[in-house]
């Protein structure tokens, strides 16, 4: 069987790492992996800045970590012998801080991402105004509300807590992970769990609380037994950035099966098999693993609804802008990993992360390493601005909220274009809609992060499940997409 893999970021070098596996356990298959780019990995990308002496810094260009609770990454790290290299998040240090009139604010004690349990810390926040924690306080009466199909996170928001809550939580939370729109995002997608908390029982904050009270009962079972499970870290990462999980994966592959400089220009059905301009032969299946608007331009030929279906899906373009300093701490950094701003502040930051106190060992001693996160969906008109134009928008924003004035001794500014899909209202009807095309459109599976999860762990799932659904006669078809 001859597999071909068009893109070569993460998901995709997953599908490869677990055709590679099965090629070795004497499964008859064969794999190209065809990325546009000069480099493998995708968004993924890491510099290691040598200080000789004070040691190494490293600069995560694209994302930083996983979240630990999602196993993939963590479980094809120790695969690839990276066990002794994952560097667990300083959560003991952990506190995000929201900017509001520029002032830093702690995110309240209790508060269960968009939902607060705790009644004293909630009263007392300057987060939020007295009219918006009367709310939050009757929010524990909200009457149970079944399911009327999908809306945005921040129509869900805003019918429990308010106004205030969006601008100051909902907003800054997303757009700090998905450089989205809390107005656009679907509860559905990517808030599963209060969705059915409030069909459920009416009231987040009650559904909350029962479900960390049923947490608390499994943990004291799990004691009396003599199972207690170690406290997961909220992220993990690697020691010489998360590049070194690209390497590694490469490392196990055949180079000569991986073709960088070479984008696919489209597909084409022959027969039962698939022709891909630009690559030479035909293939018996195809792991489509670009983002889904490259995913449309190449399936257009083959099948416009599906391709206007995958270009419905849209995509937030980000910056990243690492900040290296001398110097060990700044005076003026609050005790935490970072803060968070509400798009109503009018900054161009969504974002900026105290890197060497999130992960500890990978800043060199006396350095400190600020990470600003820029642009998203609302100020994605930044891109087209110059590192110079963006090095003193960042340094100005920094001095107004953190006072810091100092020269950065280096700056790495990176542009993502439309890299980070935003689960729309209406994304899961979407998946089913393109999951009912994929069935007429045998060999073909669509992996990336358009799909069941925006998350590293997430694309690294599918790749690998696209690829062993191919080989598998025995499995499903299409279960790398949302079901
Ligand atoms: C700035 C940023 C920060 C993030 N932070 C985190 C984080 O901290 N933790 C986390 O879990 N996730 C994070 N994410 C999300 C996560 O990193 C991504 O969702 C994931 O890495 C995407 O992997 P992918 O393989 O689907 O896509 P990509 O990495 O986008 O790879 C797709 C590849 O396809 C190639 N391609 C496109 N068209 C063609 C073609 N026609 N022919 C050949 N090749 C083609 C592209 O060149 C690219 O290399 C972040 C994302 C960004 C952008």
């Amino acid at each position: 069987m001859r597999i071909a893999i068009i893109g070569g970021g993460i998901a995709g070098l997953a599908a490869a790492y677990e055709l590679e596996k099965l090629r070795h356990s004497a499964t008859p298959v064969d794999y190209e992996l065809f990325e546009a780019g000069p480099r493998l990995g995708g968004v993924i990308a890491s510099i290691v800045a040598d200080g000789a002496a004070s040691g190494k810094t490293v600069l995560e260009l694209g994302p930083d970590s996983f979240l630990t609770e999602k196993p993939a990454a963590i479980e094809l790290c120790r695969e690839l012998g990276l066990g002794d290299d994952l560097v667990r998040s300083n959560d003991a240090e952990r506190k995000t801080f929201i900017l509001v009139k520029k002032r830093l604010i702690a995110l309240p004690d209790g508060l269960m991402f968009l939902v607060p349990t705790k009644l004293l810390p909630t009263a007392l926040t300057g987060l939020f105004s007295w009219p918006t924690k009367i709310r939050m306080g009757l929010e524990l009466l909200h009457p149970p509300r079944p399911h009327t199909g999908d809306e945005s996170v921040a129509a869900l928001v805003k019918r429990h807590y308010g106004q205030e809550a969006v601008d100051r939580l909902a907003d800054p939370l997303l757009s700090g992970i998905y450089g989205g729109d809390s107005s656009q995002l679907s509860a559905q997608t990517v808030l599963p769990r209060l969705v059915e908390m409030e069909a459920k029982y009416g009231s987040l904050t009650r559904g909350m609380l029962a479900g960390m009270q049923a947490a608390a009962e499994a943990k004291h079972a799990a004691v009396a037994s003599g199972k207690v499970a170690e406290p997961r870290p909220l992220f993990t990462t690697l020691r010489n950035g998360l590049q070194q999980l690209v390497d590694a994966v490469v490392a196990r592959l055949e180079a000569s099966r991986l073709h960088l400089q070479s984008p696919i220009g489209g597909l084409s059905r022959v027969g039962a098999q698939w022709a891909l301009a630009g690559a030479e032969g035909l293939f018996d299946s195809v792991i489509v693993a670009t983002p889904a608007w490259a995913a449309a331009e190449l399936l257009g030929a083959v099948d416009s609804t599906l391709a206007d279906e995958l270009s419905g899906i849209p995509y937030s373009s980000s910056i990243t802008v690492n900040l290296l300093y001398e110097g060990a701490e700044f005076d003026a950094l609050p005790p935490g990993f970072g803060f968070l701003v509400p798009v109503v502040e009018g900054r161009a930051m969504l974002a900026c992360t105290f890197l060497h106190r999130k992960f500890p060992g990978r800043t060199a001693a006396g350095k400190t390493v600020l990470r600003a996160f820029l642009g998203g969906s609302r100020n994605a008109g930044l891109l087209a601005e110059s590192d110079e134009f963006l090095t003193r928008l960042v340094r100005k924003e920094l001095f107004e909220i953190l006072q810091i004035s100092v020269a950065p001794e280096r700056v790495e500014i990176t542009r993502w274009p439309r890299a980070m899909a935003q689960y729309a209202v209406g994304h899961k009807q979407r998946q089913a809609r393109i999951q009912e095309r994929l069935t007429g459109l045998s060999g073909l599976r669509l992996v990336g992060n358009a799909y069941d999860g925006i998350g590293i762990s997430d694309c690294i799932r599918l790749g690998r499940a696209a690829a062993r659904s191919l080989v598998s006669a025995t499995t499903p078809v299409q279960t790398s997409v949302l079901t």
